[in-house]
């Protein structure tokens, strides 16, 4: 049996127009993601793996059954990998042409865009890659490495598992999930029915990289109720609750905002706002990575509404917070095995482990919470988002050497607890 080579892989996938649409009301979002639903439901069917099932909403599911004999294999978890089949809304990503060229240093010039160049010096990362292959779009779309190097590379583990029976794994579940880029990947995901102890998703950027950490966040929504009145009459009668909008929006603190933060550090953003003299609502994002960071920021908060209040008097403010999602590490440290597997099997293949908390939530953090630990690991791209989204075709087996590591691992710590 032949394996086909990962970049390979990724290429066919890449081609597959899979952008997603945050307007959209069905799932998937988009057509074409069916496209690539069937196109892997068939070949994980070509590869022989067990109940492959496509939902009505676009999650594709699949099992590779353990291959040890049962007493071992009751001592050891089942262990899931995602990625995701969409590409990012915002940028175009319709008839991508995935270019593969060996990087001979400097900037890459795209040839469908002669203003457009990967510039080295924005990249740091392309420095490890002289003299070696590299994948990037023809410059007028994005590659999609975001996520299907992550597709390409469970796939090719799995190929790899299946053309050698001798190599001895546990249960594995495979899922690809549509719409992660607007923010529905784990909408319609079946955790229990998944029925894996914990999974992986193939989603991070630079090689090494796990995330194990989000955001917690909460929305400060705003109301201010003013009183509206003829303006030519309004004398000591109006209250204008723009005005104490305004007043609230200026006393936010500007060295705690998102263009002026990174890291650990926590923001609040105002983000959106609307209304009129009678009642107008702001919303502001609060962002920490601890609950006691975003207990400071509320407290802060509270204290301007209080201000504002007083500066105006006749406009109430009323300020309520709505909790959109928690850090992931909080719920992960309670299955410390998950990243400790992570970290073991990156040093395997090779690569110094980097843990990176990511500024935002993950569909992992989703499904953590839902009761499946799933940190996040890298699958090799960089510049994603954009038209310069580029992967080394060497990070690609470097995630795919870590996928194999990571069902090693499990075995083998399976297989040790139960003697
Ligand atoms: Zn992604």
């Amino acid at each position: 049996m032949t394996i086909e080579p990962v970049a390979d892989r990724f290429c066919r996938y890449a081609r597959v127009t899979t952008r997603s649409d945050e307007d959209s009301k069905t799932s998937p979002s988009t057509p074409g993601q069916w496209d690539l639903l069937r196109l892997l439901e068939e070949e994980l069917r070509t590869l022989g793996l067990d109940e492959v099932a496509l939902s009505e909403h676009g999650v594709l599911t699949a099992t590779l059954p353990a291959n040890i004999p049962t007493p071992a294999a009751a001592g050891v978890p089942t262990i899931g990998f995602l990625a995701h089949v969409d590409t990012y809304a915002g940028t175009p990503g319709e008839d991508v042409k995935p270019q593969r060229l060996v990087y001979r240093g400097g900037d890459v010039a795209l040839p469908g865009d002669p203003d457009l160049v990967i510039r080295a010096a924005e990249c740091p990362a392309l420095a490890g890659y002289v003299g070696k292959e590299i994948i990037t779009s023809d410059g007028t779309t994005l590659l999609g490495a975001d996520d299907k190097a992550g597709v390409a590379e469970i796939m090719t583990a799995l190929a790899i598992l299946k053309a050698h029976p001798q190599r001895r794994h546990g249960r594995l579940r495979i899922g690809f999930t549509p719409d992660e880029e607007v923010g529905h990947g784990t909408d319609h995901f079946d955790v229990p029915a998944f029925g894996a102890a914990v999974a992986y998703t193939m989603d991070g950027s630079e090689p090494g990289e796990i995330e194990d950490e989000t955001f917690c966040a909460d929305t400060a929504v705003f109301t201010f109720t003013g009183h509206d009145h003829h303006p030519g009459y309004a004398k000591g009668i109006l209250k204008n609750a723009l005005l104490a909008m305004a007043e609230l929006i200026g006393r936010l603190p500007r060295d705690a905002a998102p263009e002026t933060t990174d890291g650990r550090e926590s923001y609040l953003h105002a983000y959106t706002a609307s209304g009129g003299v009678g009642e107008a609502t702001l919303k502001v994002l609060v962002r920490s990575f601890t609950v006691d960071g975003l207990q400071a920021l509320e407290q802060r908060l509270e204290a301007i509404r209080q201000a504002v209040e007083l500066l105006h008097p006749g406009v109430r403010v009323a300020m309520r917070i709505d909790e959109s999602y928690r850090n992931m590490k909080l719920k992960l440290d309670e299955t410390p095995a998950a990243m400790a597997h992570a970290l073991e099997a990156v040093r395997r293949a090779g690569l110094e482990p980097r843990t990176r908390p990511i500024r935002g939530g993950t569909d992992g953090a989703r499904l953590t919470f839902a009761g499946l630990p799933t940190p996040n690991v890298f699958a090799g791209g960089l510049n994603f988002h954009s038209k310069s989204e580029w992967v080394a075709v060497e990070a690609m087996e470097q995630s795919v050497a870590t996928i194999l590591h990571l069902v090693d691992i499990w075995r083998e710590a399976g297989e040790r607890q139960a003697g």
